[in-house]
């Protein structure tokens, strides 16, 4: 069997290339059959005022387990859910999961949730509508939301542009707040900047590298320069990825105001932030005794 007796556009046969897009075809298979069980969850990560050390948010990250007990990463998985359309099923989903956990979170510690959004998503023009209509029916204010995308949302949907934008507006009018994921590494982040309604550079976990840990003056600078930019326009900076005290304390140096890593806490069940935003409610207020 062949790809091309498969129809699936490969015009060479490559045998490797072949068992990859089989292998894919039928994770994607496993993924619809996943969705309506408890193989998903989602996981928080805690987000850190770098400042005081406070928890302020929590990301929202997809997990998918095997049931075999293989955990398989959404690094791999969300871009095939993309390929295949899936990603708007899976996105409903996350976004239904993710607005019952905040509904707790919410109303306990007030604590925004940040939630990654496929560019895919914003191409639907009832995307924003819905998701209003999903936070009001759990009672929730826009401002218990931030939306998550990717600068590429605008390169891959270049025609869809216009729809992506009045989406993130409509969403931005109703007090959710929309942070650009993995800045600096898109196409143009610049020229995105301007077109797109945000409140939130999330600067890419490669700029939080072992290089400004070890004091590069190249690497600093170009954190420097996120950091910088983000003041002059009046945005709120996020570093990802961070891991050690060292590089929390030169981007807290450097005057970022936000970040999220193992350094602080790795992602885990709604619960375990439940605990962690308890144990630090408890210490706040015998701080204050
Ligand atoms: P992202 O949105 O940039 O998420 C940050 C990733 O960095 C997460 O990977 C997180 O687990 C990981 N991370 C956190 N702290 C550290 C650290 O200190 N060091 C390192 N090296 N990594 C750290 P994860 O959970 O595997 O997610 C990968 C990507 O999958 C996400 O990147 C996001 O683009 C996508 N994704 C995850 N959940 C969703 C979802 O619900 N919807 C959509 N559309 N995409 C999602
Ligand atoms: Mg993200
Ligand atoms: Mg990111
Ligand atoms: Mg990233």
């Amino acid at each position: 069997q062949t790809a091309r007796a498969e129809g699936n556009g490969v015009a060479v046969f490559d045998p490797g290339a072949y068992a990859q897009w089989r292998a894919n075809r039928d994770l994607v298979a496993d993924l619809q059959h996943a969705l309506g069980t408890d193989e998903l969850s989602m996981h928080y990560q805690p987000i850190v005022d770098l400042e005081t050390g406070r928890i302020v948010a929590a990301e929202a990250l997809l997990r998918w387990t095997r049931p075999d007990g293989t955990p398989v990463s959404p690094a791999h998985f969300i871009p095939l859910a993309e390929q295949s359309g899936d990603i708007t099923l899976l996105g409903e989903w996350v976004l239904g999961r993710v607005c019952t956990d905040l509904a707790g979170l919410w109303e306990a510690y007030r604590l925004p949730v940040t939630v990654n959004v496929s560019a895919h998503q914003l191409r639907d023009t009832g995307f924003a509508t819905r998701l209003l209509e999903r936070l009001g029916q759990v009672g929730l204010p826009g401002a218990a939301l931030i939306a998550e995308i990717t600068e590429t949302v605008l390169v891959t949907t270049v025609t869809d542009a216009a729809t992506t934008i009045v989406q993130l507006q409509q969403l931005r009018d109703h007090g959710v707040r929309i942070a650009i994921d993995d800045f600096g590494t898109g196409y143009s982040s610049l020229a995105y900047l301007r077109e797109l309604p945000v409140d939130i550079l999330k600067m890419d976990g490669s700029f939080t590298s072992q290089q400004i840990e070890a004091g590069s003056p190249k690497e600093i600078a170009f954190v420097r320069t996120i950091v910088d930019l983000g003041r002059s326009l009046d945005l709120c900076t996020l570093a990802e990825a961070v891991e050690t005290e060292t590089q929390a304390q030169r981007l807290r140096d450097l005057g970022c105001h936000l970040a999220q890593g193992y350094h602080f806490a790795r992602p885990a069940p709604v619960a375990k932030l439940h605990e962690l935003l308890a144990a630090q409610r408890s210490h706040s207020s015998s701080n204050r005794a």
